[in-house]
């Protein structure tokens, strides 16, 4: 049986040239490199046809679906052209956050510090110095330091406790200052500085659907669904929903790419009654839509596909 792969780009970047060089992404020329390859072996879906054979719960042959996650100025500077050149359509998830309040996620506040730091290890250091002074119990930092202090798949042990212990954070002006001094001793600015020349703008957006881009759910606030309770998930999807809306995007069918990949049965269950046609997790693996619950689509990093 026919089985669709669904990619997954974050950035895409000329990044020698780029402010921030040491931010994992993706480089244009391999972007270019990959598309063509994917362009003579696969058939790329646009929407109309991702409805059509979800729809049929049929998948034609050797079928693939390009998602561009987090909604980066990227995305409208290297990938839409790239895109448009070969007459490829490409779902778009950014968070609405980002557009409506021009404000910056976490995950990428954290990326930009780790870009920076020379030494992981005095990061750590740093980070635990400030644990500390914000009133962190022994006992929390202990839990921290058992729970979140291990290598990863793609991190070092020390860049992991770094993300984890911040990502898992509440979202609380403790949090906030301990973001902003990291962020002022490390990249050496003030953080709303930089807001604009990371991501999509409205006038961005619409730019990707005139050029017949899909642009989906994700999130409001970029957080994890899947630890939210039943009535902070619902206000979450009911905000993604509005900036659906106000962006013309598509709310009846639409699509939702859970942020970091989080969501549970109730986050499946509210999406179906607000009319989502599917789910896109960080799970690896391609899909077959006669047995797969679309609400758990697989994906491949770029960086593992070809
Ligand atoms: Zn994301």
């Amino acid at each position: 049986m026919n089985k669709l792969n669904i990619i997954m780009y974050h950035y895409v970047r000329e990044s020698k040239n780029s402010k921030f060089p040491n931010i994992k992404s993706l480089e244009l020329n391999d972007f270019k490199d990959q598309l063509n390859y994917l362009k003579k072996k696969y058939k790329i879906l646009n929407y109309q046809e991702f409805l059509y054979y979800s729809e049929q719960k049929k998948i034609p042959k050797n079928s693939c679906m390009l998602t561009f996650d987090d909604g980066y100025k990227d995305h409208i500077k290297y990938v839409l052209p790239e895109l448009k050149k070969r007459s490829i359509s490409g779902f778009f998830f950014p968070s609405a956050r980002t557009i409506m309040e021009n404000s910056i996620l976490d995950i990428n506040i954290l990326h930009i510090i780790q870009s920076k730091a020379l030494s992981e290890k005095d990061l750590v250091k740093d980070l635990n110095f400030l644990l500390i002074k914000n009133n962190f119990s022994e006992k929390e930092i202990k839990y921290f330091q058992k729970n979140y202090f291990y290598n990863g798949r793609y991190d070092s042990k020390y860049i992991r406790y770094f993300k984890e212990v911040l990502q898992n954070m509440k979202l609380t002006s403790k949090k906030n200052k301990i973001l902003e001094i990291l962020f002022k001793k490390y990249v050496k600015i003030e953080i709303n500085e930089l807001a604009d020349s990371i991501y999509l703008s409205c006038k961005d957006i619409k730019e990707l659907i005139n050029n017949k881009m899909y642009v989906g759910g994700h999130g409001y606030d970029h957080v994890r669904l899947g630890r939210l309770n039943n009535k902070d998930q619902e206000k979450e999807i009911e905000k993604t929903i509005k900036f659906l809306k106000f962006i013309k995007a598509p709310i009846k069918n639409w699509l939702m790419c859970y942020p970091y990949g989080s969501y549970n049965l109730k986050t499946i269950e509210i999406l179906k009654k607000k009319n989502c046609l599917g789910g896109l997790t960080v799970k690896v693996g391609n899909n077959d839509f006669a047995e797969d619950n679309l609400f758990e689509l697989k994906r491949y990093d770029t960086n593992d596909f070809i």
